[in-house]
């Protein structure tokens, strides 16, 4: 096994063993690039060592030669007293990682070869310089010593030469530093700064290879879901000097705009100054296209570069580069980040410059990125102009744009909310007991916690905007206020807004504009010429997405409304009508009746009143979906639902008691509430067990939906209903509605002279309908898996009460890297479904199947059901576009 591959011998393609800096500065050294010279040590002796304790035995051989193959190329040896080589040592996991140990640059600086450096630059200031930056980074990274000493000490020295920045001093002054800086060290560690080069190395390697389990990292990683045993890979890399002067200096670039996707010059360059410099911000940068006059040549061949990488990688990179007396090194690139809005314009730009072909447009963008522009969002242009401004920022943890008074408790934001007044939820970290607060507001801020904490995940669930970990402000709930950086204050009642896409915080009111991708959806927007460059980015996206895909995509609606949204947003059908719905506001006193009825003549006169209000909504339905299909879920939840709270009826009966007054109505309705009573509803009295129990209940719901499909294909529409039986076990449930079912449907068929093909089908969301799903689907026309119900079923937790409770320390420790209720369990729940599929495909081959959880409109669990061949998703309306672009993607 080779532990350690020269620069000249890897590829982009070995991220995996060579990590994303190495493979990339692989692949730039044999593009030909001016890289300088050096070799990266793999992933696997990292794991190794992680294993075992210690460095593989080969790696210590391996090294030197590679090491004396590099002092070879150069000329020099590492640390030589007259003429040093130096290196830095640098980490880099296959995905990049803060968290993870810093570079250490200078390696090979000592006592000795400092003079040597200073010799042979013909600049002491310069070799004194690049030796105090070794040994404090040294220091912090590799010893452990506490930054702040070396930089306090560093404010010491330049205080005392009244210096404005560090270059002010000069060698005289760091040389003292140096004396300084090897004091802390000593101190701190109990032992000198090593002065031979190689242990410095070797140090530092390990120092790498150690960083991967730091704390910080190992939260990343979770909060990332990067898996623990990757690994990182280690670049020893030979040094040039960007503080040569000021004919040298550092900077990093963007091969075009990662906010917009333009092309040009992007970047930030500091003269005279090393790496680190920039982006600690310690000096001002200068714009990048402000090198065209510092140094012309550097500049040009700096934008050939660019061109080169961008035709190479096919896509925007991000680089970094170091100008040493005028010759330019490449010393970073990578594939950049960017903005959502960003990914869809440059997929698209880069189609049309020839350099991907449509597929692969397709695979540059996600799910996740349209969803962040389908959020309305904060109007810029409003921000600063004395209404509202930036006070802050944290992580950006559910997204949305929440504007509302700053409340900084639960019961607060209740009783304000109840007022009519919007509110934003403010706590240092939310915990259960803010969850009526976090309902009642419009968004929740917090100064602590990451992705993964309580604040974050439960917003996330409740699809509310959450802004967390800002950091910077200081929440202080006794004085119920807020204090920004400069010392603003947010008092209780004071407007503020908060961006859960970018993680922004502001004070005053920024107002809120629609998405232009939403209006576009909506058909507001056309994706002609003049419409914005990013509506007809997704335009064309979504095209290419609808012209790929195999699945299916349906919408979750129970409303005329909703289905129409639905087709707009491109919905090929109702996956899931849940009639509950239809059910409540007014016609709740008609379920009451229901529920109460003591005889069969009360029950059929309240069904009776229920069958055309129902029938009426179907009617819209189908119209709205002409010519789709529209799947009717038979009424789910338990009765009691219908009625009133059993504590409050309660106390309303006795306080009527107490008063000498009875009221019968109320004593039959307490007596009901107490008799549907059930200690673990979710499991009780539901679904098809109420249509079996209640008489004629399923009965006047199938006859609602034939009796409104004969009306519409009387009308000369073309009305496609299926009826779905939900919570089924097992297939005598089935066989029973079933029955019952066909009679009435036959019924109006004769009776109306039309064959309406109805459907008749189950969800399975049981882990016993899963396991007979082959008996099931003798009995069922298709199957939708209801994958909400089946997660719970599947865990034995509910939902609404484990969110709250323990999945923020299940995140935490990694027992799951993602909510099982955001994103399937392929292994547990979905392994029940592709069994479902496998088997009931079997027993009938034409069975329809389809998902109707919320999991239809999840990215990732959307490619897991095209991958096990299900015929269509179904989702909320506004996650239709993701589901159709991630219908397109699996199958590209
Ligand atoms: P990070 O992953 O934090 O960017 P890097 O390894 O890229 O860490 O290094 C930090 C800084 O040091 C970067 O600005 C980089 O360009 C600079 N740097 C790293 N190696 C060298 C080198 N051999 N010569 C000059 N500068 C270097
Ligand atoms: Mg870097
Ligand atoms: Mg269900």
């Amino acid at each position: 096994q080779k532990f350690v591959y020269d620069f000249t011998e890897g590829n982009k393609d070995l991220k995996d063993l060579l990590g994303g800096k190495g493979a990339n500065l692989a692949e730039m050294t044999n593009l030909g690039l001016p890289v300088p010279p050096g070799f990266t040590i793999t992933t696997e002796a990292c794991k190794v060592y992680l294993a075992s304790g210690s460095e593989p035995p080969a790696l210590r051989d391996e090294v030197s030669t590679h090491l004396e193959a590099l002092e070879e190329k150069m000329g020099k040896k590492l640390g030589q007293a007259d003429d040093p080589l130096l290196v830095s040592v640098r980490s880099g996991a296959k995905f990049s990682m803060p968290g993870m140990m810093d570079t250490v640059l200078n390696i090979g600086l000592s006592d000795a070869s400092v003079a040597g450096l200073a010799a042979q630059s013909g600049d002491e200031r310069f070799a004194w310089d690049s030796y105090r930056r070794l040994i404090q980074m040294f220091g912090k990274t590799v010893l452990g010593v506490d930054g702040d000493l070396f930089e306090e000490a560093l404010e010491e020295a330049k205080r005392a030469r009244n210096a404005s920045t560090d270059v002010d001093l000069d060698a005289g002054d760091l040389k003292s530093l140096v004396e300084e800086f090897k004091g802390i060290v000593s101190e701190q560690t109990g032992r000198d700064f090593p002065q031979d080069p190689r242990e410095q190395m070797d140090l530092a390697i390990r120092a790498v290879f150690d960083s991967w389990n730091g704390e910080r990292a190992k939260l990343y990683r979770r909060q990332e879901r990067i898996p623990h045993d990757l690994g990182t890979a280690v670049n020893v890399c030979s040094m040039v000097f960007g503080n040569l002067g000021p004919d040298s200096g550092t900077g990093v670039a963007f091969t075009r705009d990662p906010a917009s996707g333009q092309q040009g010059v992007y970047g930030d360059y500091l003269a005279n100054a090393q790496g680190e410099d920039v982006v600690a911000g310690i000096r001002n940068t200068v714009p990048l296209a402000e090198l065209e006059t510092i140094d012309k040549k550097s500049y040009d061949q700096l934008m050939q570069i660019m061109e080169t990488l961008e035709n190479h990688y096919r896509d925007l990179c991000d680089i970094e580069f170091t100008i040493e007396r005028g010759k330019l090194w490449m010393l970073q690139t990578r594939v950049g980040k960017r903005t959502a809005a960003a990914a869809f314009r440059i997929a698209t730009q880069l189609v049309d410059q020839g350099l991907i072909d449509e597929t692969e447009a397709l695979r540059r963008v996600n799910g996740a990125q349209l969803a962040q522009l389908m959020f309305p969002r904060f109007d810029e242009s409003r921000i600063g102009d004395g209404a509202a401004e930036r006070i802050g920022r944290g992580i950006a943890a559910s997204p949305g744009a929440a504007v509302g008074a700053a409340v900084f408790d639960s019961a607060t934001a209740v009783a304000r909310a109840r007022a009519g007044e919007k509110v934003i939820l403010v706590r240092r970290e939310t915990n259960p007991d803010d969850l009526d607060g976090m309902i009642a507001a419009e968004g929740i801020l917090t100064s602590r916690g990451g992705k993964t904490s309580h604040a974050a995940v439960v917003a996330r669930g409740m699809g509310k905007t959450c802004v967390c970990g800002a950091e910077e402000l200081q929440v202080d709930l006794k004085q119920r206020r807020l204090t920004a950086p400069g010392g603003l204050v947010v008092a209780e009642g004071d407007v503020i807004s908060i961006d859960g896409s970018t993680g922004s915080v502001y004070r005053g009111e920024v107002p809120v504009v629609p998405s232009p991708v939403v209006e576009y959806f909506e058909g507001r927007t056309r994706p002609d010429e003049q419409a914005d460059e990013l509506v007809r980015a997704v335009h064309r996206i979504m095209t290419l997405a609808d012209g790929n895909r195999r699945l299916r995509v349906r919408a979750n609606a129970d409303n005329a409304e909703d289905a129409a949204r639905a087709r707009r947003f491109g919905a090929q059908g109702i996956g899931l009508c849940r009639t509950e719905h239809m059910f409540l506001g007014e016609r709740r006193e008609l379920v009451e009746r229901l529920v109460l009825a003591e005889t069969e003549e009360e029950c059929e006169a309240a069904l009776a009143a229920l069958l055309p209000l129902q029938k009426g909504d179907f009617v819209e339905l189908f119209e709205a979906m002409d010519g789709l299909p529209v799947t009717v879920r038979l009424l789910d939840p338990p009765l009691h639902e219908f009625l009133p709270d059993l504590t409050e009826l309660s106390v309303r009966v006795a306080l009527a008691e107490a008063r000498g007054e009875t009221d019968e109505d109320d004593q039959r309705l307490l007596q009901a509430v107490r008799r549907l009573h059930e200690q673990n509803p979710m499991l009780g009295l539901r679904g098809v067990r109420l249509g079996l129990v209640i008489p004629g209940l399923f009965t006047m719901q199938v006859r609602a939906v034939a009796e409104a499909a004969a009306d519409r294909a009387a009308a000369g529409g073309d009305p496609r209903a299926e009826i779905m039986i939900p919570l089924v076990g097992t297939v005598q449930e089935l066989e029973c509605v079933r029955e019952e079912a066909e009679k009435v449907i036959a019924e109006i068929q004769q009776a109306r002279g039309v064959d309406l093909k109805l459907l008749i089908g189950t969800m399975i969301e049981l882990p016993r309908a899963a396991v007979t799903a082959g008996q099931i689907a003798e009995c069922a026309d298709f199957f939708s898996f209801g994958t909400n119900d089946l997660t719970q079923t599947v865990w034995g937790f509910s939902r609404d009460d484990v969110e709250a409770s323990f999945f923020t320390a299940y995140l935490e420790k990694g027992v799951f890297g993602v909510s099982p209720f955001e994103t399937i369990d392929k292994d547990g729940v979905g392994a029940l479904v592709r069994g479902a599929v496998e088997a009931g495909r079997a027993a009938r081959p034409d069975l329809k199947l389809g998902v109707c959880g919320e999991h239809g409109g999840d990215p990732e669990s959307v490619h897991f059901f095209h991958g096990i061949g299900l015929d269509y998703v179904s989702c909320s309306p506004f996650r239709i576009p993701v589901a159709r672009l991630e219908a397109g993607r699996a199958a590209a």
